[in-house]
């Protein structure tokens, strides 16, 4: 009992430590550009994939933008035409392919918004320009993110914050593309160590590079995930670059399960058996994930 005469536990982490953690079960999936080459076969194949999604198990859908190539209108409606048949709910960002006029018709109106899921809520944001392959954070989005990094922390809650260009910064052998930090990396990078207990993982398309991550930001995982149209092997691992990138390219979306203080990020390539898959340990949480906590 060393120390307990100063252990004051609040009524919130006794209800924290009480209550077991829901196992939770969704997919990702990204970069569908959907018109790609002005050909039907990225639509085709997003058609295929939406017939599987409707049969995974999983509670929602996040795409990770670059919904539809180049901004082309004609190709929102095609888009939503497939993902009717999906069946659970998709929440999508926006690319840099994806101007935010033609997303917030076609898609949501309210672009940057919060999905609320169990003990888990994703920050959905666009960080993404038309006019760049490089991210940028407003101060209005940045204080947006901090304001609900600390109503999960009251609320006891995890985050995962959504955007489709990464924020870490990855050079040669990787694509150079993320949030400089003159626009907005540096307080980003502020505000989820304030609250790294809460925040769980940035989740991003953009790479087309089967699951790219890294863990130098421990405890919070920064993760790419594979497109949907296509990925290109860069060789990282052999370059020895920083973080991992299973060997797995092909065209495909992500399930991700979350139990027992792990997050399982499994590649399920279109038309063939789910693949490779990574292990990202959720430590140092403010939850029961940590046992005795
Ligand atoms: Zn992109």
């Amino acid at each position: 009992m060393v120390g307990s005469s100063s252990l004051v536990l609040s009524p919130r982490a006794l209800q924290a430590s009480d209550k077991k953690l829901q196992k939770l079960s969704f997919i990702v999936i990204t970069d569908t550009h959907v018109g790609y080459r002005d050909q039907d076969g990225a639509a085709n194949r997003w058609e295929r994939m939406a017939t599987e999604l409707a049969r995974e198990k999983g509670d929602l859908i996040l795409h990770l933008g670059d919904v539809v190539d180049g901004g082309r209108e004609s190709q929102y409606p095609i888009y939503l035409k497939s993902r009717k048949k999906i069946g659970i709910p998709v929440h999508e960002i926006p690319g840099n392919h994806d101007p935010e006029e033609l997303f917030s018709r076609y898609v949501r109106k309210q672009i940057d918004t919060v999905v609320n899921y169990d003990w888990l809520r994703f920050l959905l944001l666009n960080n993404a320009h038309t006019d760049s392959h490089d991210g940028f954070l407003t101060e209005e989005q940045l204080d947006w993110i901090d304001k609900h990094c600390k109503q999960a922390a009251r609320e006891n809650k995890l985050v995962a914050i959504c955007m489709h260009v990464p924020a870490h910064k990855n050079q040669h052998p990787d694509r150079g593309w993320y949030v400089k930090p003159k626009n907005g990396q540096t307080k980003l990078y502020e505000i989820i160590r304030k609250y790294e207990k809460q925040v769980l993982a940035l989740m991003h398309g953009h790479f087309h590079n089967g699951l790219r991550g890294w863990n130098d930001h421990s405890p919070v995982h920064e993760i790419c995930f594979p497109s949907a149209l296509y990925n290109l092997n860069r060789n990282l691992e052999k370059q020895k670059a920083l973080g991992y990138n299973p060997k797995e390219f092909r065209p495909g979306y992500t399930l991700v399960t979350i139990d027992a203080g792990n997050m399982k990020l499994t590649y399920k390539p279109l038309g063939a058996p789910a693949s490779v898959s990574k292990m990202c340990p959720l430590q140092q949480k403010e939850t029961s994930f940590n046992e005795g906590s």
